[in-house]
């Protein structure tokens, strides 16, 4: 490949702040499944040593990038890259170092908080510490500047160029759509809401052997490709040929660890599919967090929770978990798409969840406006919740105690994990309403859906911003439509 001069130079560069986040990944990957309790304090330092290095090596590569930036034909890939860089610079140029340590250490501190207030299920208790996360968030929504709402600075930290108009729309359609969904397959009563299952117990052995027979059905790579475990799921990109998982074991309801291995599996997926030109530069990621959240629920939902893919497993769960054998396949499908009303969102089926997340959107926007108080969130979420789910919360650990989220400071994530539905609806559209998965999950190759995704989402990493990527291959943005289709030809046919 010839390239551009000057994005050689760039990337040249931009080496040194690859191999120091790549050394901070593996710190966190290491924090989070392996060190002793007593690491905490050294890797918390050498962490923010590490963060800082980071920072100051991006901020030193202004010049150029701007100076590329400039550069007239420039390749989709080598543009991509500039934006990337740009809005990483524009980030450390525009927030102060301190606003960002003020923010690591208040919550360090409020992360402890909250574990302790949600025991107790006791608000007060996490008050203080969110009324200082949000005074601290509101500081950087005015730093990082924004148009119309202050809220927009931080969704755009995680969806680029995606606005609380973008997001009003979205919920307008998507929460009045999903909540007739719902109303009518709990009255039709196909679905059940509870399962004998959901208190059977199992051995962790067991259950590790459940779950590498679904990544080799999934046909995760060996050498490219590990699963580990933690408390709370997620995956990690190292490197572009070093990506790796967590699940989780209960012991009991194993749907959970097998569906956050299907889910973490989705992500890595995406991880693993970047095009080959992108390696070791700024755009080897997803287009953004929404995009990435469409991949592992598409896995998750349209494919794990279809009646093809519990016939496709059966066989591995009877082998293994031996209560499985009292239950007929129809019974397995429905334990795994069981819809109810619950108070807790990680908890939720396909069709309620997005009505969490419609609650915390609302909520965080108001609170970041200053339209409320951090104090009169408690009554503020059970009001919301009971005029979408039509019930009243117990307590605030049921409420509004029950997310890590605003404890550590992510303020306008939750919208991505609907936009993730919502692409996954665009992308079974795409596939015919659903028919190329009947097809390979009915076949039991699952390669067709995944060069399907690579071809479409995976390769093209960060080049281009979500919107213009659903674009280019979907030929719409983000449509809640498509999911509604698929709730109804899902739960109502
Ligand atoms: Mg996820």
């Amino acid at each position: 490949m010839p390239g551009n001069p000057l994005i050689k130079e760039v990337l040249d560069k931009y080496s040194a702040v690859w191999a120091l986040s790549h050394a901070m990944r593996v710190m966190s990957w290491d924090m989070e499944t392996r060190m002793p309790e007593g690491g905490a304090a050294a890797r918390g330092m050498a962490t923010g040593e590490v963060a800082g290095m980071v920072q100051k090596a991006t901020v030193s590569m202004k010049e150029l990038v701007l100076k590329a930036d400039k550069q007239k034909d420039l390749s989709d890939r080598d543009r991509g890259i500039v934006r990337v860089l740009r809005r990483r610079i524009d980030y450390y140029t525009k927030v102060p170092p301190e606003l960002v340590s003020g923010l690591e250490r208040v919550t360090t501190e409020a992360t402890v908080a909250w574990r302790n207030a949600r025991k107790k299920s006791d608000f007060k208790l996490f008050q203080p510490y969110l009324e200082k996360i949000v005074g601290l968030k509101q500081q950087e929504a005015e730093k990082l500047g924004y148009r119309r709402h202050p809220y927009n600075a931080l969704l755009d930290l995680h969806e680029e160029g995606f606005t609380v108009g973008d997001a009003d729309r979205v919920f307008s359609r998507l929460i009045p759509g999903s909540g007739k969904i719902l109303e009518k397959v709990l009255s039709a009563g196909v679905y059940p809401s509870r399962h004998p299952l959901e208190s059977a117990k199992y051995e962790t052995p067991a259950m590790e052997r459940v779950n590498q027979g679904i990544l080799r059905l999934l046909k995760m790579p060996t050498t490219t490709f590990m699963m580990d475990v933690s408390t709370h799921p997620f995956t990690t990109k190292i490197a572009p040929d070093d990506v790796r998982i967590t699940t989780r074991y209960e012991g009991v309801d194993f749907r959970a660890t097998m569906y956050s291995t299907i889910h973490e599996s989705g992500h890595a997926l995406y991880d693993l599919g970047v095009g080959e030109d992108l390696r070791y530069t700024p755009i080897d990621w997803g287009a953004s967090y929404g995009i990435h959240e469409s991949q592992s629920r598409f896995w998750e939902n349209a494919m794990g929770r279809s009646r093809e893919f519990v016939k496709l497993v059966s066989p591995l769960l009877r082998k293994n978990l031996s209560f499985v054998s009292k239950y007929g396949q129809e019974d397995l499908y429905h334990y795994f798409n069981l819809v109810r009303k619950s108070f807790i969102r990680v908890d939720a089926d396909e069709l309620t969840y997005n009505l969490h997340i419609a609650l915390r959107y609302d909520i965080e926007k108001k609170v970041l406006a200053g339209d409320v108080k951090v104090s009169e969130l408690p009554e503020l979420w059970n009001d919301t919740f009971k005029s979408l789910f039509g019930i009243k919360p117990p307590d605030d650990a049921r409420g509004v105690l029950q997310d890590i989220h605003w404890s550590g400071g992510s303020i306008g994530y939750f919208p991505t994990y609907s936009l993730g539905n919502v692409v996954l609806g665009m992308i079974w559209h795409k596939m015919g309403d659903g028919r190329m998965i009947r097809e390979s999950v009915g076949a039991g190759d699952l390669t067709q859906l995944r060069e399907w995704l690579r071809r479409k989402i995976h390769r093209w990493g960060s080049t281009y911003t979500p919107a213009e990527l659903l674009q280019r291959e979907f030929g719409e943005g983000y449509n809640p439509d498509w999911l509604l289709k698929y709730y109804e030809t899902k739960f109502l046919r």
